[in-house]
Formats: C-alpha cells, sequence, structure tokens
C-alpha cells in the first residue's frame, strides 16, 4: 500500500506552486496528493481574510495511540525578491542544488518529513502540523491549528520543526529554544510650528534622542546557561512631518528586543514605558509581543535527534538557542519542541538553494527519529 517518496522531487514540485505569505491552494494540494496514498488523514482548513490572510493549514495523522509524534512547519515562502539566475518558482536542478524559494525554508524540509513517514511502520500517531502563515504575521497560522487541534483533544507527545537550523553543514546546529521578540512605537509629542518661529512650536526630536539615551542606558540580563543577553535595538526614528521649514508634531522611536528566557514580554513593555515616560513626560507606548522566549526541558527529544544526526553524520550537533524565532514559540505550549533541518546559508536569499544530498540525508536523519521514537 505504501510507497517510497523521492524527497528531492517532492520538494521541487512543492516549489513549483509559488506560495509567498500567506499561502493556500496548489502547494497544499501537492502536499495533501503526497500524504493520502501513504496512509495519512489530511484536514484542511483556510482562516482569515486580507491583509493576514486568507491563510491555510493542514493537520495530516496517521495511526492511533501513544506515543504521538508531531512534525511541524509551513509551506508558505517569503517574496522572491529580484536578481534570481533562474525563476525562483521553476524548481531547477544543477551541479548537485536545486535551486528555488523555499528550497531550504522549508519545502525541501517538509519533502524530507514526508519520504521519512512514507513506508515505516509503526504503532502510535504520526502527524504533520503545517500552516500556510509562518513568515507573516502567523494570526491564522500555527495559533489556529492549535486551536483546531484542541477542539478535538489532540495533542502530540514531542514535535520537530523542520526549520533550517544547520549552518556550516547538515546537522551541525539543533535549536532547543528561541529568544522572545517584542518591537515597540513609542510617540513623544510636541507641537508643529514653523522653524522661523520656535517659541510657537514645541520640538520632539530633541526629547526623542532624551528617550533613546535613556533606553540605550538600560542593562536588561548578562544571558542565561542557554541563552545569550537579551538586546533592545532601535530600529527607526520618525518624525510626522518632513519638511526642511516645519518643526514636526510628534516623533516616534520603533525598537525591538529580542529577549531570553529571564525576561517576559509584559515586563519590557512596563520597563520601556516607564523608562520613556521617566525620560520624556508625556511619551506613550505601544507594543507588539511576537513571541516569548522559550527553552525546551532536557528530555528524550535532545537525545533521540542528536543520536540520529551522529548516526547519520558521524557529527554530534551543538544545541543553540540563537537565531530567529520560530512556531516552536507557540508549539511549546504543548509538548518539548526542537528545530532541526537544511543548512539556512540561502534562506530567504535571492538564489536559495539545497544541496540535493542534503535533503536525502535529512530524509534519512528524520527517519531515524521516528524509527527511534516508534520503537
Ligand atoms: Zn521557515
Amino acid at each position: 500500500m505504501t510507497t517510497a517518496i523521492d524527497p528531492v522531487d517532492l520538494a521541487a514540485r512543492l516549489i513549483a506552486c509559488p506560495s509567498v505569505t500567506p499561502a493556500r491552494g496548489a502547494v497544499f494540494d501537492v502536499l495533501e496528493e503526497a500524504l493520502t496514498p501513504l496512509g495519512f488523514t489530511v484536514h484542511r482548513f483556510i482562516l482569515g481574510e486580507a491583509p493576514d490572510g486568507p491563510v491555510e493549514n493542514l493537520f495530516a495523522t496517521r495511526g492511533t495511540g501513544a506515543p504521538h509524534f508531531a512534525f511541524a512547519g509551513h509551506l508558505d515562502v517569503v517574496p522572491p525578491g529580484e536578481g534570481w539566475a533562474s525563476d525562483p518558482f521553476t524548481p531547477d536542478l544543477r551541479g548537485g542544488l536545486l535551486h528555488g524559494r523555499g528550497a531550504v525554508d522549508m519545502k525541501g524540509d517538509i519533502a524530507a518529513f514526508v519520504a521519512a513517514c512514507a513506508d515505516l511502520d509503526h504503532q502510535g500517531t504520526l502527524s504533520l502540523i503545517i500552516t500556510g502563515d509562518e513568515e507573516g504575521p502567523a494570526t491564522y497560522g500555527t495559533p489556529a491549528i492549535m486551536e483546531w487541534m484542541a477542539a478535538r483533544g489532540i495533542r502530540p507527545d514531542m514535535i520537530l520543526i523542520g526549520e533550517p537550523t544547520s549552518e556550516d553543514r547538515l546537522g551541525d546546529i539543533v535549536k532547543i529554544g528561541r529568544r522572545g521578540s517584542v518591537n515597540m512605537w513609542i510617540t513623544i509629542p510636541g507641537v508643529q510650528g514653523h522653524v522661523a518661529y520656535p517659541h510657537r512650536a514645541d520640538n520632539p526630536v530633541p526629547r526623542a534622542a532624551k528617550a533613546i539615551a535613556a533606553l540605550e542606558a538600560i542593562h536588561l540580563d548578562d544571558g542565561s546557561d542557554s541563552f545569550q543577553p537579551s538586546n533592545l535595538e532601535i530600529t527607526a526614528l520618525e518624525t510626522s512631518s518632513k519638511a526642511t521649514n516645519v518643526i514636526p508634531g510628534a516623533a516616534i522611536v520603533q525598537l525591538n528586543i529580542r529577549f531570553n528566557n529571564l525576561q517576559r514580554g509584559a515586563d519590557l513593555v512596563d520597563l520601556v514605558r516607564r523608562t520613556a515616560e521617566e525620560a520624556v513626560p508625556g511619551a506613550t507606548v505601544e507594543a507588539k509581543i511576537s513571541g516569548e522566549a522559550f527553552l525546551t526541558p532536557p528530555g528524550p527529544i535532545y537525545e533521540i535527534v542528536s543520536a540520529a544526526i551522529e548516526a547519520e553524520t558521524g557529527q554530534k550537533p551543538r544545541l543553540s538557542t540563537h537565531g530567529g524565532t520560530s512556531d516552536g514559540r507557540f508549539l511549546i505550549a504543548l509538548c518539548p519542541v526542537v528545530d532541526f533541518g537544511l543548512p539556512n546559508a540561502t534562506m530567504h536569499k535571492v538564489g536559495e538553494h539545497a544541496r540535493v544530498e542534503d535533503i536525502h540525508a535529512l530524509s534519512r536523519i528524520y527517519r531515524r527519529v521516528l524509527e527511534k521514537v516508534f520503537a
């Protein structure tokens, strides 16, 4: 009944479906057509409206009972950008490399999931949690799948996210947690006026500079055993007017904090609010917490993934919490989560490509993980 799957061929077919975030439709058809003959029951649902949607999500599952192991990932991709040597949505195999938007982030990894599952006989439950919005705001993405799962009492025991975490070679890095991220916008009020009549205006820009200096002076923490120190970066300074002869009526300071597991997003917002108000009375702060920091507690998923990588590559991976965030920030609410996938050197770049041999080796590593989980 089951058949072998060539992960490179499946990755190419996924790349051939343009799926710039938020994604739905054809790219999910390809995945469903690959999974159904393998005995998976596939649920698909489209949610939301522009600008954050519509988003398609897919939950596929095979078997029943414990253990319940799930792969997680996303089929949306970032926009291709200009300057590709070949069409970004026409998979191009040359020199042992598969070129195309999504080759490493993360259609190659999802194809490796499917190939690893294909002809595996197992007890327990094997699922795939696949969203069409990881690269965007995720409003209708993984959190929506989790709601759908919760309503049906579905809860995996461990989740492997296939984000491209490897750096110099396949298997060198496994992510066991991620930093949190929060964006904030501080509005410094002023009174608009003519530059020639400053006594009739109130310039917010010098006060914005004061607020920035106060924010830059904050020492958040020294990092923890598993995380680097939390970091605040000013990312933009805007004024309500750009005219050369106008004192602007307001200035807006935009900042981002990447934070470790010693911090909580809401506390950081309070800290920035207090600091800004102290430096500049009347300053107001808006904030959007993209995700809290998380760390998977030590447990079997570490050892299983590490051992599978070592068996395939001959080298143990390094466990890391560096880099950007992932949907692990949501999924950690369910069970232990690790991130492991292809080398990420070209992700989000023009000319994104994966080594064909890496896609095959990744699917063999995933296969070893499954054999151990379901042994
Ligand atoms: Zn990704």
